[in-house]
């Protein structure tokens, strides 16, 4: 599966998508633009604005670089300042990695998530400011924003290519609204084994374990039969793969020894 079904992607929705507005100002490469866009799309959001491209939106090499987020880059607006492009925006946050000298909030992309979503409950605008491949925003770009969002990483190297930063922060804005469990064990049609059905298998497979003589040592049994069904314990049997194992057991009770390997009471084979 290559996770990319376009027919469960909703169409853009313009000014009535809750998420913030990426604005890329003076973006270099076209396959940045790209890249950006699939990321955008990826985390659920299509509002990308281009102050001043190099490059257009719409050139081949960006397509190809969004990957089938053809829609975003579609939808984009193209504005010739970012005055222009974030005139309607009630809160921008313009990204850097690199400090400012500026008595200004700087802010983590997970703090920028939470007060993202509480913007967007109150039916805020906010724009999220990108800078050019090369320089970065400068200071008269940031002096339009409330906020700088800074991604922490290495003190000596911070610096990460545009489309991963606007990967970055948008999957920031994606969890912050995403409830997926954080461990998940798919039945795929079947259900888990309930403790009636695994205990049937252990006491089935414990007297086939017995008949063949492996609890040689008897003082060493509960300890063996503990450890036997935390083995399958841990495993989340289904109840379709307990049916499996009484097969398998049925099946090996019933099967000769391994020719020259005769099977001895005490468990173990022979030579
Ligand atoms: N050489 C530039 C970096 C440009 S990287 C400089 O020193 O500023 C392109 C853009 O990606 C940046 O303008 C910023 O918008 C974003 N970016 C890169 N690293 C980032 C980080 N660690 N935190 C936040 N944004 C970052």
């Amino acid at each position: 599966m290559s996770g990319t079904d376009l027919s469960r992607v909703a169409p853009p929705q313009g000014d009535a998508e809750p998420g913030p507005v990426v604005v890329l100002v003076h973006p270099q490469l076209a396959e940045n633009v790209g890249s950006a866009a699939r990321a955008m799309l990826n985390c659920g959001l299509t509002r990308l604005r281009l102050v001043a491209p190099r490059e257009s939106r719409t050139s081949e090499r960006a397509f190809a670089a969004a990957s089938g987020a053809d829609m975003v880059l579609e939808a984009a607006q193209v504005f010739a300042t970012l005055e222009e492009a974030i005139a309607d925006c009630n809160r921008v946050y313009a990204t850097s990695a690199r400090p400012r000298e500026m008595v200004k909030r700087v802010v983590t992309p997970r703090r920028a998530a939470a007060e993202l979503r509480q913007a967007a409950a109150a039916g805020e605008r906010v724009a999220l400011v990108f800078g050019p491949e090369r320089t970065g925003l400068v200071n008269d770009h940031i002096a339009l924003a409330d906020t700088i969002l800074s991604v922490p990483l290495n003190p000596g190297f911070s610096s990460l290519n545009l489309a991963q930063a606007v990967l970055l922060v948008c999957h920031e804005w994606f969890q912050a609204g995403d409830d997926t469990p954080e461990v998940e064990l798919p039945y795929q049609g079947n259900r888990p084994a309930t403790r009636e059905e695994l205990i049937n298998f252990f006491d089935r497979l414990e007297a086939g374990l017995e008949e063949g003589g492996f609890f040689q040592a008897t003082d060493m049994r509960p300890h063996m039969v503990r450890s036997i069904r935390n083995a399958f314990e841990r495993a989340g049997l289904s109840e379709q793969e307990i049916r499996t194992l009484h097969g398998v057991v049925f099946a090996l009770r019933k099967a000769p020894p391994a020719p020259g390997r005769p099977r001895r009471r005490d468990g173990q084979a022979a030579g």
